[in-house]
């Protein structure tokens, strides 16, 4: 008998059984038996005996066309007078999948009989098995081969992440780690023993009773898996920090624990990185704190909600209110705002928002059993993606400034001897009653110029303080006559002036009598002398017209001349 030949280069356990099977159908059929497994190039063409170039080109048409055509058992299918001849052609197939075929070879055609024709099925039946039993290795070679490599990857992958496994036996006390874990701690493979003991002496001693009553909550079935961040000591005595996750994936039936899976990851930087997030959090808080006023960040969205997105301590200080309450509430802050300054409030943010200019207001928060407060807010506004605008602002307590400006603004307006206006801020009021009538042409206002009749020699007989006296005495009386809109200015020395707002000239004259009455009756009480004091007066009415203010005194001023001319204690008007 030839020796077995193959085209294949891969020679598997199963060409030895197939060759014994070739052999023995040669043998019983007294012809070649050739064996073709498996298609393209995965295709074998095994033979009894040497198979000539000629007869497997024949083999492999009749096998290429047999995929197609899929001719019967026992078909005759070479044509004839072509040497050597296929007598039998058998398709093995199971469940529908073709896995090879049987041939049979003569030098001459011939025909199989009834009972060659049974044998024939028999060996082929052989046939299939012995290639179902290859096709179901060669499946598990590949199932196997796709597991190494799919193992391969993962552990690839963890050991990318910085992850090792750990293996524990709960019952024994014995725990392995893989090599990545060791690595992952500096450890060569074997500076690592076995004993979950060991195991405990690498954990940082302030964080080993919680590592302990995290992983004996699992081991108890209190928590479905465990997950716990720690410290390990290195190889180099550094400590990293890690992120140890496990679950008991093994227990007996009484639930006791037998055997724990789990996984160590390096988490070093990330707890760095959150350490330096939480210290740059608190730098900002603390900062924020120390400044005197109200540090705070403010989102108004497009739909209108709004909130105090951060709000520093000041706030109590500030507006009476604490961060938390600012946070919860951002209404809060409205609220107390003075409701003469809230519509302004509200409006200054509205357009704040539109035009995304600067906020800046001063405005008086009213908080309940407290002074009112000035307060200054600023803050530049930031339109974000989604629409809503946020600001990013400060307010300040400027309580005490508003104070000092509002003293320093009477200081400037006021005349100190008598507290009247001062000649320059009643020109200033002039002006505006000016603009006023010019708005309102049908309305009139009168100005009165009052000078103290021969105060001179008041001063010369009995002295300068009496003068000064005399001059708050006549001061007093045109403020006791005077309404909320009529303003009254000392213009300088002994000279007064006052400006009657809607008023003609016949209220203005009867406004000159009382005072020139009020003068007549109350005298100045000096050394138990009583010191009466006359008033001359000019009167002009002040007109829309008017190009300036100056015109409209200096009319009274000319009419105030023809009083003193008349003789002094009289009235005239221009
Ligand atoms: P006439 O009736 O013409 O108005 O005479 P008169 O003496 O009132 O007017 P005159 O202008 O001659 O004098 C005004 C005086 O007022 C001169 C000045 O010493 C005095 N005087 C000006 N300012 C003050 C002041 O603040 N205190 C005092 N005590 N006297 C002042
Ligand atoms: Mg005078
Ligand atoms: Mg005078």
């Amino acid at each position: 008998m030839q020796p077995l030949c193959s085209t294949n280069v891969s020679i598997s356990a199963n060409d030895e059984r197939f060759d014994g099977l070739l052999r023995l159908i040669g043998r019983h059929f007294a012809l070649t038996a050739v064996l073709v497994t498996g298609t393209g190039s995965a295709r074998r063409i095994l033979a009894s005996s040497a198979l000539g170039e000629l007869q497997r080109a024949q083999i492999v048409e009749a096998e290429d066309a047999s995929e197609t055509l899929h001719p019967g058992p026992g078909q005759q299918t070479s044509p004839p007078g072509s040497s050597p001849q296929l007598i039998a052609h058998y398709p093995l197939a199971s469940q529908g999948r073709r896995l090879g075929a049987l041939y049979l070879l003569d030098s001459r055609p011939r025909e199989l009989d009834a009972g060659q024709r049974q044998a024939l099925q028999d060996f082929a039946t052989l046939a299939l098995d012995l290639l179902t039993r290859e096709a179901d290795d060669a499946q598990q070679r590949h199932e196997i081969a796709a597991l190494r490599e799919s193992e391969r990857r993962m552990a690839l992958a963890i050991a990318g992440s910085g992850t090792g496994i750990w293996d524990r036996n709960v019952a024994t006390g014995e725990i392995h780690y893989s090599s990545g874990w060791k690595a992952l701690l500096g450890y060569a493979e074997h500076e690592i023993g076995n004993r979950i003991e060991e195991s405990y002496t690498r954990v940082h001693p302030a964080d080993l009773d919680y590592v302990r009553a995290t992983i004996q909550a699992h081991l108890d079935q209190r928590t479905a898996a465990y997950e716990v961040e720690h410290r390990l000591r290195c190889r180099d005595g550094q400590y990293k920090w890690v992120c140890s996750r496990g679950k008991v994936v093994e227990r007996d039936k009484q639930g006791r624990p037998l055997r724990m899976i789990g996984t160590t990851t390096d988490i070093t930087a990330m707890r760095r990185l959150s350490e330096q997030v939480q210290q740059s959090v608190a730098l900002m808080t603390d900062l924020t704190n120390e400044i005197p006023g109200m540090v705070f960040q403010y989102r108004r969205q497009a739909g209108g909600a709004s909130a105090f997105t951060y709000v520093s301590a000041g706030a109590q200080a500030v507006c009476g209110l604490s961060a938390m309450q600012l946070m919860e509430d951002a209404q809060a802050l409205a609220n107390i705002v003075h409701p003469d300054d809230r519509q302004a409030f509200i409006d200054s943010f509205a357009r704040s928002a539109e035009d995304l200019l600067p906020w800046h207001l001063e405005f008086r928060v009213q908080v309940p059993g407290r002074e009112i407060t000035w307060c200054q807010g600023e803050a530049r506004p930031r339109r974000e993606e989604n629409g809503s605008v946020t600001w990013y602002g400060f307010l300040t307590d400027v309580t005490e400034r508003k104070q000092i400006e509002a003293e320093l603004q009477a200081f400037a307006t006021t005349d100190f001897l008598t507290q009247l206006a001062n000649r320059r801020h009643f020109m200033r009021q002039l002006e505006a009653e000016l603009a006023r009538l010019q708005r309102n042409p049908e309305q009139s206002a009168a100005i009165l110029m009052f000078d103290l009749d021969y105060f001179k020699t008041i001063n010369d007989r009995w002295g300068h303080n009496v003068g000064d006296q005399a001059l708050r005495h006549f001061a007093g009386i045109l403020r006791s006559q005077l309404r909320k809109t009529d303003t009254a200015g000392r213009l300088g020395g002994e000279e007064f002036a006052v400006v009657l707002s809607e008023a003609n000239l016949d209220k203005a004259m009867h406004f000159a009598t009382r005072i020139q009455q009020e003068l007549a009756r109350a005298a100045i009480q000096h050394a138990g002398e009583s010191i009466y004091l006359a008033v001359s007066v000019g009167i002009s009415l002040l007109d829309a017209g008017d190009a300036s203010v100056e015109a409209a005194l200096s009319r009274s001023d000319i009419a105030l001349y023809c009083a003193k001319r008349g003789g002094r204690n009289r009235i005239e008007h221009h």
